[in-house]
């Protein structure tokens, strides 16, 4: 069984990523840079905002976090955001979900420019990538898909399972695979035979947030299986596949942690990259 390292490929996206700022640097004169928002002090998204600061720092991009407390009203964020749009010097624009109650995500999501939406979540880049234009390619996904292709370069005719209809993970998880003419089915909580369903995969992505949900008699002999869920449990953080029994069946699959997880930070610097690429088009 091949144990996809994402601690590892993550790190070799970045040495590209590092590469390929560096040689923008000297063409355009200017790096990419990051903005993210950070509203209230929630610790995890304040641990991700600390990685992504220092993961963007790292390739040499031009980053920068703003910070407000909970109490912000929603006018401040979007006139801030609208500050941002104009800026020339920040190419891509992160808010760091979630947000609190009285302030309106979508209209957040809304507010920023397609082109330097980072986390794909503008519905001009979600019609793009479903339409299979020129996206920004929500970073998980985008993780998960770079990891599959590094196992089985050539994915066309692969019948694939993706557990999970999230905007996040499973909708534009379906429109990557199905790029690469992969033969998909996506499944959900009213999916009636969801063991069935996988048991036809060769590739399953399961982004569900159940701890050890998919096992090792619903998996295809020679499956890549991507596990996407980070679950809190007595026994620490696991994944929605139990990982023990599924690793004797399977062809490659990603641990948790370790896994999807440290792509999908990868996966913004990457973005970012892009549309600073595509601004200067
Ligand atoms: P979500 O709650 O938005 O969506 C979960 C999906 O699972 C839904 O579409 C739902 O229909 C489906 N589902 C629920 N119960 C099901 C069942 N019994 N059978 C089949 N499908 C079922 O979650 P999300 O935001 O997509 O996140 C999913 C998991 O991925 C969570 O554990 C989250 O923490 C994790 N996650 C990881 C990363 C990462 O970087 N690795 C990033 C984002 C989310």
């Amino acid at each position: 069984m091949i144990l996809i390292d994402g601690k590892k490929a993550a790190a070799e996206l970045r040495g590209e990523l590092k590469l390929e700022v560096s040689e923008l640097k000297e063409k355009f004169n200017k790096v990419p840079g990051l903005t993210v928002i950070l509203i209230g002090d929630l610790t995890p998204s304040q641990i991700y905002v600390r990685n992504k600061e220092k993961s963007a720092n790292e390739v040499g991009l031009k980053s920068e976090v703003i910070k407000y407390p909970d109490s912000v009203d929603e006018k401040t964020v979007l006139e801030k955001i609208a500050e941002l749009n104009r800026d020339s010097s920040v190419s891509g624009i992160l808010v760091q979900l979630p947000l609190p109650k009285h302030i309106d995500k979508q209209k957040v999501i809304e507010a920023i420019v397609p082109g330097k939406d980072v986390d794909g979540f503008h519905p001009m880049n979600v019609g793009n990538l479903s339409s299979g234009y020129e996206s920004s390619v929500p970073c998980t996904p985008l993780g998960c898909y770079l990891l599959i292709k590094k196992i089985e370069p050539n994915l066309s005719g692969k019948k694939a399972v993706v557990i999970g209809r999230s905007n996040l993970n499973g909708k534009p998880m379906t429109q990557l695979l199905l790029k690469e003419n992969c033969t998909v089915t996506i499944t959900h909580s009213k999916t009636k035979d969801l063991k069935g369903e996988c048991l036809k995969g060769d590739i399953i992505v399961a982004a569900v947030g159940i701890p050890e949900l998919v096992k090792a008699d619903w998996i295809k002999k020679d499956a890549i299986v991507i596990d996407v869920g980070i679950n809190k449990t007595e026994k620490g953080i696991v994944g929605d596949v139990a990982f023990e029994e599924v690793s004797k069946v399977a062809k490659a699959l990603t641990p948790v942690p370790g896994g999807v997880g440290p792509m999908t930070i990868a996966c913004l610097l990457k973005n970012t990259i892009e549309c600073f690429k595509r601004s200067q088009k």
